[in-house]
């Protein structure tokens, strides 16, 4: 009998107990090839000495400062080196303990930006639906899954939402993906100067969209045509990269394709690629200028923030990524991994789209092609696929509710930066097999169209 409040009431999770590389093993000795790198957060595998390495030296030198002691050669380190890689433009760190963490802080960074500068009446975020920012109660309010939001909806603080850029499924007829790009950035203006463009603060977005959507890019010329329509209203951009970020697009930063700047950008998953919890907001100057001739401080911290093995971690793995090359890697494996998984599954009567950029792919499922229709949700196709492909050996990231929070099934597939072509192509054939498993059963239950 557990102690521990688990994920799920009803199904006991398997016991991990070591990992190598992309293998995970469970203590009835089954292994798993991480094929989503847990939930995008594991970049270089499991056991990586060179992180293990600088985290033991750390431990060994100072565990721990409080940060309003001391500040720590480590922390400093890492941030000269996020700064060092990061866009021209962005100028000094925050550090976090995760996500939801980085999120919060630049939500409230932004705000005592607008109250140094004199415009305390900016008090609104717009976000986009569907997006996936986090689940504490400042992160799940800007966030756009319904299903996730609802429970919480009365204590949330209240944000606007507008569409999320998802061709596949809004896309007119007849229109390209440039004029798809301008109609978005269109509805964001007009929403600015609905709510009133002296009372907005922010437009919060994941640069590519992940967990709640499934692997959401963003079409040519969407980013650059919201920064306009931002700058223009005097409104920032903060860019969620907690889950694109740190190369797993196959830039360092996921915005770097798309010609933006964002005001404050969030950072975690990869950052500390597993080894340690950590996350970061990197923001531009002039916000820090603000609060440092207003106030003199960020008017928020933790008992965490800069923990020094946590940044011990993370600097080993910038560290090893810029050893190895392994953005480059992510890029061109990438490329070789997305037409690995159209090779298996492209054809499939149920794979409505197949999606992605560098490791960091989504495939959508629908019950009928033609129309896109989703399965009926309460065959929980995600669920099925996420409990067949453990059996199969690959851990992957299914989810439902990708359409609006309650209809749409997707699964994300995010492998190590490490993963080698043979093991992407294990992770990809185990997928289809999986795939063709839960839908063979699931067509048949619900639709005439056989797998
Ligand atoms: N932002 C994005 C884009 C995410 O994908 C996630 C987690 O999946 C978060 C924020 C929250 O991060 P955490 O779970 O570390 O709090």
């Amino acid at each position: 009998m557990s102690h521990i409040i688990h994920r799920s009431f009803r199904n006991a999770p398997a016991t991990a107990v070591s990992g190598q590389g992309v293998t995970l093993r469970d203590s009835l000795g089954r292994e798993y090839l991480d094929g989503s790198s847990g939930a995008a957060v594991s970049i270089l595998g499991h056991g990586h000495p060179d992180v293990i390495a600088a985290m033991h030296a750390q431990i060994d030198r100072l565990n721990y400062a409080h940060t309003s002691f001391f500040t720590t050669e480590i922390a400093e380190e890492l941030a000269d080196e996020l700064i060092r890689s990061a866009p021209q433009g962005l100028s000094d760190v925050y550090f976090v303990s995760g996500g939801s963490e980085a999120v919060e802080a630049a939500l409230k960074m932004t705000r005592q930006y607008f109250l140094e500068i004199g415009q305390p009446q900016r008090t609104k975020f717009i976000a986009r639906r569907q997006s996936y920012h986090g689940n504490t109660l400042g992160a799940l309010a800007v966030g756009g899954n319904e299903s996730r939001r609802m429970p919480y909806a009365p204590i949330l603080i209240p944000v606007t939402h507008v569409s999320a850029c998802y061709p596949y499924r809004d896309l007119h007829a007849n229109e390209t993906d440039l004029q798809y790009g301008q109609r978005l950035a269109g509805e964001l203006e007009a929403t600015i100067l609905r709510e009133g463009p002296e009372s907005v603060m922010a437009f919060i977005i994941e640069t590519v969209g992940g967990a709640t959507a499934g692997v959401l890019t963003p079409v040519p010329g969407y980013l650059r045509a919201v920064r306009e329509v931002l700058d223009r209203h005097g409104v920032l951009l903060i860019l969620d990269e907690v889950m694109c970020g740190m190369g797993r697009t196959g830039t360092l930063y996921a915005s770097e394709q798309e010609g933006v700047v964002p005001d404050l950008v969030t950072i975690a998953k990869g950052l500390g690629g597993g080894y340690q919890p950590i996350g970061a907001v990197l923001v531009q100057r002039k916000i820090v200028e603000a609060m440092s001739k207003g106030s003199g401080s960020f008017l928020h911290g933790h008992t965490y923030i800069g923990h020094p093995v946590a940044c011990a971690a993370a600097l080993a793995v910038q560290r090893v990524i810029q050893r190895d090359g392994l953005v480059q890697r992510v890029r061109e494996n990438g490329t070789a991994f997305g037409t690995m998984l159209r090779e298996q599954l492209a054809d499939h009567p149920h794979v409505g789209d197949i999606r992605g950029r560098g490791l960091f792919w989504g495939i959508e499922f629908v019950s009928d092609r033609s129309t896109k229709a989703p399965f009926d949700p309460s065959l929980q196709i995600h669920a099925v696929l996420k409990k067949t492909a453990m059996k199969n050996g690959l851990l992957c990231y299914p989810m439902g509710g990708t359409i609006d929070g309650k209809r749409g099934d997707h699964v994300v597939l995010a492998p190590p930066y490490i993963a080698t072509l043979d093991e992407l192509q294990q992770i990809a054939s185990r997928l289809a097999t999986s795939v063709n498993e839960v839908l063979k059963s699931a067509a048949t239950a619900t639709s005439p169209v056989a797998a």
